[in-house]
C-alpha cells in the first residue's frame, strides 16, 4: 500500500492508493508554511495516522517547488518558504521509518494522468494545472521528464512578455502571470480600472477567479472578456507546447479549470490557429480525469515505481 501526499499552499491532501491505483482513503489537513519544525510534525502526524490503520510500503510527497534529482534537496518553494534547501525525503524517512520519495507536485499530477488518468496508454503528454499559478509536468517517450537536475517542465515560467507583470517566481512576464487564477484577477482589475460598467465593481473584496467566473456565467461582458483573454494566453501556451514537443495530449487540471468552459473553448481555438496543423491534429486537449486528486495519486505512484 502506498501513501501519497499533495502539499498545497493552504491544504495537504493525503491518500492511500491500492494496487488498482484507486484512492482507498483520504483526508485533508491545513499546511504549516512558515516553520519547518511545525511542517514536519504535521506531516509526521498525518502519515502515522494512516500507518495505524494499514501497513504502508512507501510514501510519496508532491511539493510545490523545485526538487534536485541529484541531491534530493528542495531548491526553492515560493509558496512554502520553510521548505527551501531542505532534504524533505530524508527528514521524513527519519521520522516515520519508511521510504519517502518527493517530486514537484505538477510532475506527480502528470505521472498520475499518464499511469491511470486521461493519458493512459500514451507516450507524450503535458499536464497543466491552472490554479493560483500555472503548474506543469511532462511525460516524454513514456517517462516523466525532469531534465538534467530535476528542475525541468516549468512551462508556467516561460517568458512571453519581458515587460509584463511581476511573477511569483521573482521574474517578470512569465505566462503564469496571465494564464492562472492570479492572472485572471489581475486582468479583471486592469479592465475595471478603465471605468467599465460591470457587476464586478459591486463584488465584495477580495476579487477571486471564482467570483469572476460567477459573473461571467450571469452574462457580465467584462468577466467574459477576462476569461476570453486568459483562454487566449492559455491557447498560445498550448500551441507552443504542441509545436515544441509534438504531444499526443495536453491534460488540464486545477481549480480554475473546474470553471472552465469559457476558457477551454477559446484556448483550443487559439491553439488550433497558432500551432502547425499537422501537430495540432495529433494532439487532444482535454480536462484532467483525476483532478483534484491527481497530485496525491501521482505522488503515491512515484513512491511505488521509483526505486
Ligand atoms: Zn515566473
Amino acid at each position: 500500500m502506498y501513501l501519497g501526499l499533495d502539499i498545497g499552499g493552504t491544504t495537504i491532501k493525503a491518500g492511500l492508493i491500492d494496487e488498482e491505483n484507486r484512492v482507498l482513503e483520504s483526508r485533508k489537513v491545513p499546511t504549516v508554511i512558515d516553520n519547518l519544525e511545525g511542517f514536519i510534525s504535521k506531516l509526521t502526524e498525518v502519515i502515522c495516522d494512516f500507518q495505524k490503520s494499514r501497513p504502508i510500503d512507501a510514501v510519496g510527497i508532491g511539493v510545490p517547488g523545485l526538487r534536485s534529482s541529484k541531491t534530493h534537496v528542495i531548491a526553492t518553494s515560493p509558496n512554502i518558504p520553510c521548505l527551501a534547501n531542505v532534504n524533505l525525503e530524508k527528514m521524513m524517512a527519519d521520522q516515520v521509518h519508511l521510504r519517502v520519495v518527493t517530486d514537484n507536485d505538477a510532475n506527480a499530477g502528470a505521472y498520475a494522468e499518464f499511469v491511470c488518468g486521461a493519458g493512459t496508454g500514451l507516450q507524450h503528454l503535458a499536464y497543466l494545472t491552472l490554479g493560483t499559478g500555472l503548474g506543469s509536468g511532462l511525460i516524454l517517450n513514456g517517462s516523466l521528464y525532469t531534465g538534467a537536475s530535476g528542475y525541468g517542465g516549468e512551462f508556467g515560467h516561460t517568458v512571453i512578455d519581458p515587460n509584463g507583470r511581476l511573477c511569483a517566481c521573482g521574474k517578470q512576464g512569465c505566462i503564469e502571470t496571465v494564464a492562472s487564477g492570479t492572472g485572471i484577477v489581475t486582468t479583471a482589475r486592469d479592465k475595471l480600472r478603465t471605468g467599465r460598467n460591470s457587476r464586478l465593481n459591486e463584488i465584495a473584496p477580495p476579487l477571486t477567479a471564482e467570483k469572476i467566473y460567477d459573473a461571467a456565467v450571469r452574462g457580465d461582458e467584462t468577466a467574459r472578456e477576462v476569461f476570453a483573454d486568459t483562454g487566449h494566453w492559455f491557447g498560445l501556451a498550448c500551441a507552443n507546447l504542441i509545436n515544441l514537443l509534438n504531444l499526443e495530449m495536453i491534460v488540464i487540471g486545477g481549480g480554475v479549470m473546474a470553471s472552465g468552459e469559457f476558457l477551454l473553448g477559446k484556448a483550443i481555438e487559439v491553439a488550433r490557429h497558432y500551432a502547425f496543423a499537422s501537430s495540432f491534429a495529433d494532439c487532444q486537449i482535454v480536462q484532467s480525469r483525476l483532478w483534484p486528486d491527481a497530485g496525491m495519486i501521482g505522488a503515491a505512484l512515484l513512491a511505488r515505481d521509483r526505486a
